[in-house]
């Protein structure tokens, strides 16, 4: 589903991502972990086109995203992408929030777009709060809004970017369970996060990130015995 090969990507002068390939099959769940300013964020983004990688290539459900221009509506229906920030409108219910990129972007009648934002929320455990507006919503909750306006998209590939760590422990063990109920549906996911435990249990496989580059690669073992200094210091 997604193949990075030699991903090169720099911001001026800084080289941020330094020749990074990594492959996730369709059901297999990918956890990038890392410390902060190592890439993943920019790896993920890269991932959904939103930026453009310098040299290498990336192959996402098909699409080539290189440097040359991409079939962007194709792809956005293709990966669904989730960021620590909610970025709900909130002026609109959840319902309206879940809906508009159905009607716009997949051009789907009002009908079919509002059935299939209510299964998305019912997957999140928010069908009673279809007609709430952001504000009236917990930021655990807010986040799953956020995760069944991806899902209502029907994605082959959810790309996740630290979802919880904004939230307090509760309210990040109820997306974690959200998250949990896609990977057993078989879901191919990316997750950028900082749950190491939850990496752990959750991945197929783990990559360790530093300084622009995949440092270490493997399943959950890795953590437990760590090849390299860079990985041990990390997980602590
Ligand atoms: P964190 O754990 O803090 O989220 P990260 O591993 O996700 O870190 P990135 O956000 O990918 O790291 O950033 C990697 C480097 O690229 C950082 O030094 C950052 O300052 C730089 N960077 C990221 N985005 C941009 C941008 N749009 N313009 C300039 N520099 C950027
Ligand atoms: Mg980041």
């Amino acid at each position: 589903v997604v193949e990075l090969k030699n991903v090169h990507k720099r911001f001026g002068d800084q080289h941020v991502l330094k020749g990074i390939s990594l492959a996730v099959n369709r059901g297999e769940i990918l956890a990038i972990i890392g410390q902060s300013g190592s890439g993943k964020s920019t790896a993920l983004r890269c991932m959904d086109h939103l930026e453009t990688v310098d040299d290498g290539e990336i192959t996402v459900c098909g699409h080539k995203l290189d440097r040359k221009p991409v079939n962007l509506r194709s792809l956005r229906q293709n990966v669904g992408i989730v960021f620590q920030s909610y970025n709900l409108f909130p002026h609109l219910t959840v319902l309206q929030n879940i809906t508009l990129a159905l009607i716009h972007v997949k051009k789907l009648s009002r009908r079919k777009a509002i059935e299939a934002a209510d299964r998305a929320l019912v997957q999140v455990g928010l069908a009673e709060k279809r007609q709430a507006y952001p504000e009236q919503l917990s930021g655990g909750q807010q986040q799953r809004v956020a995760i069944a306006r991806s899902l209502a998209m029907d994605p082959q590939l959810m790309l996740f970017d630290e979802v919880t760590s904004a939230l307090d422990p509760q309210l990040t063990g109820e997306v974690l369970k959200v998250i949990e109920a896609l990977a057993v549906k078989g879901m191919t996911m990316v997750l950028v996060t900082h749950e190491m435990a939850f990496a752990y249990r959750l991945a197929s496989r783990i990559v360790f990130m530093h300084q622009g580059q995949v440092w270490e690669e493997g399943t959950g073992e890795i953590l437990k015995n760590p090849a390299t200094r860079e990985l041990q210091e990390f997980v602590g």
